[in-house]
C-alpha cells in the first residue's frame, strides 16, 4: 500500500496530494516547515526526510545580538572569538551586544517538530527518501522509495553529490568531550581558528568552543584542495585531544562534514518554475566560510512569507556579484598559497574591527569593510588569484 495513502491520493488526479513538498527535514526543510507551521498559511505541506530519528549531529553557530527569532534554541553564546596560529600569533575580538552563538541541532529538530506537530496541514514524513522530480501539466511527480506523489511546488533540499567538483574542500570532524583541560579565561572564548598551520594537505586549524566548565567541543578543521580521508581527521583529532586535553577526556558525540567551498560545476536544473533549491543545493553556503544557518534562516522568513502572499515558493537569492567575486578571489588565493593561509586570515582578524568582520561573516559588510580586506591581504597572491578567477569566468558578468 503506499505509504502515503493517509493524506495523500493517487497522483493522476488534479487535485495534488500536497501544495508544497519539501525534499529533505534538516535545517533548511525544517527552519521553512516549522515557519509554516507558525503562519497563517493554509497550504499543506509535506517534508519528505530519510532519517527515521534525529539525533544530535551537528551545532549551528553564528553572530548575533542576544535577541533574536531562535534566542531560545541557544545554548550557549561567547563575547570574544579568537584566531592564532601555530607560530604564536593572536588576535581576540569582542563587541559590546555582539555574541558568537551556539544551537545544538538536536534542540533545532526536536523544536521544529514540535511546532510542525501542532499544525494539522505541515507533516514530516520521516523514513522517505525522494528518488526524482518531473513536472506534470500543473504539477510536480515526486518519486520516493515510499511510493510517488504529486504536489504544486517543490522545495528541494537534498544534499550535493559528495563528489561536487569545488575550489576547497572544508572537511572537519569535531568531538565534544568531557573534562578539557582549559584556563578559566578561555571559557569566555570561542576559538574560532586556533593553531592556524599547513602542511601537505592544506591549510588547517583547531575550532574550539567551551561549552560548559568540563566540556568542550574540538573540531579539527582542514581546507584542502581534496576531500580528506576520514581517517586521518579521525587520528589528527585523537591526537590533538591528546596534546591538549590528556587522556582523561571522554568523547560525547562527535560530528563531521565535507562542505564544497567555491562550486566549479553549474547548479541543479529545476523540473520547473515552481521546483527550488534551497540549503546547501540552493547556494545558502556562503562560498568562503562554509556558514549556512542564518542564510537559511533569512531565506526561510522570505520563502514563508513569499507563500503567505500567494507569490509561491522561492530560493535564495543571488549572490551579491561583488561579494561573490571577493570569496572566489579568496579562494583561489588559499587554493594556491595554503602555506600563506594563516597570514590572510591573521591579516583580516587584525585589520577588521569586530564589528567590521562579523558584517562580513554575516553578508553586510560595507564599501568601507570590503576596501579594508582588500589593503589587509597580500597584493601578490590576490593578484594571481583575481587573475585565475577571471579568466575562468566564475562569476557571471
Ligand atoms: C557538522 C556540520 C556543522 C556545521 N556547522 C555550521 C555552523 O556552525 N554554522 C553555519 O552557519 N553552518 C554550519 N554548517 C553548514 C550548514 O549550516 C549545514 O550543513 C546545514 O545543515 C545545511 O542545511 P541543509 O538543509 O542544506 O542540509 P541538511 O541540514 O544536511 O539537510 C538535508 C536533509 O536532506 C535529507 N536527505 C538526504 N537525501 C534525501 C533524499 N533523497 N530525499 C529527501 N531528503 C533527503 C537529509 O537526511 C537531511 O536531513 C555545518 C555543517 C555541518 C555538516
Amino acid at each position: 500500500m503506499d505509504r502515503f495513502a493517509p493524506f495523500f491520493v493517487a497522483v493522476k488526479m488534479a487535485r495534488p496530494d500536497a501544495d508544497i513538498a519539501i525534499l529533505g527535514g534538516g535545517c533548511a526543510g525544517l527552519s521553512l516547515a516549522r515557519r509554516l507551521a507558525t503562519s497563517p498559511v493554509e497550504d499543506s505541506v509535506v517534508v519528505l526526510e530519510p532519517r527515521e530519528t534525529y539525533t544530535d549531529d551537528r551545532s549551528w553557530c553564528f553572530w548575533a545580538g542576544l535577541t533574536h527569532a531562535n534566542s531560545h534554541l541557544v545554548a550557549h553564546v561567547w563575547p570574544r572569538w579568537r584566531f592564532s596560529t601555530q607560530s604564536g600569533g593572536s588576535a581576540t575580538h569582542e563587541r559590546a551586544g555582539l555574541c558568537y552563538q551556539y544551537v545544538r541541532s538536536l534542540d533545532f529538530y526536536d523544536d521544529a517538530r514540535e511546532q510542525i506537530g501542532r499544525h494539522a496541514g505541515v507533516h514530516l514524513e520521516t523514513g522517505t527518501r525522494a528518488q526524482s522530480v518531473s513536472k506534470l501539466a500543473n504539477q510536480y511527480r515526486i518519486e520516493t522509495d515510499q511510493g510517488a506523489l504529486s504536489a504544486n511546488a517543490v522545495i528541494d533540499t537534498r544534499p550535493l553529490p559528495p563528489d561536487s567538483p569545488a575550489l576547497l574542500y572544508q572537511c572537519f570532524l569535531g568531538a565534544e568531550i568531557t573534562h578539557p583541560r582549559m584556563r578559566p579565561e578561555d571559557a569566555e572564548i570561542a576559538g574560532l581558528m586556533e593553531a592556524m598551520a599547513s602542511d601537505a594537505d592544506g591549510f588547517n586549524f583547531l575550532y574550539v568552543l567551551p561549552l560548559a566548565p568540563g566540556r568542550a567541543l574540538i573540531e579539527v578543521t582542514r581546507f584542502a584542495k581534496r576531500r580528506i580521508d576520514p581517517k586521518a581527521l579521525n587520528d589528527q583529532l585523537t591526537a590533538e585531544i591528546g596534546r591538549l586535553h590528556g587522556s582523561e577526556t571522554e568523547v560525547i558525540r562527535t560530528e563531521a562534514g565535507v562542505l564544497p567551498m567555491g562550486l566549479t560545476h553549474s547548479v541543479p536544473q529545476p523540473a520547473g518554475p515552481q521546483h527550488v533549491f534551497a540549503g546547501l543545493p540552493g547556494g545558502a553556503l556562503r562560498q568562503a566560510s562554509g556558514y549556512a544557518f542564518q542564510r537559511i534562516q533569512t531565506w526561510a522568513d522570505k520563502c514563508a512569507t513569499s507563500i503567505a502572499s500567494g507569490h509561491g515558493v522561492i530560493g535564495h537569492p543571488p549572490e551579491p556579484k561583488i561579494r561573490a567575486l571577493m570569496d572566489r578571489i579568496f579562494l583561489h588565493a588559499l587554493r594556491a598559497h595554503p602555506e600563506r593561509g594563516a597570514d590572510f586570515f591573521m591579516a583580516m582578524a587584525k585589520r577588521l574591527s569586530p564589528d567590521a568582520f562579523v558584517r562580513f561573516m554575516s553578508d553586510a559588510a560595507t564599501v568601507g569593510d570590503k576596501m579594508n580586506i582588500v589593503t589587509a591581504l597580500p597584493p601578490v597572491p590576490f593578484l594571481k588569484a583575481a587573475w585565475a578567477t577571471l579568466r575562468a569566468r566564475e562569476v557571471a558578468a
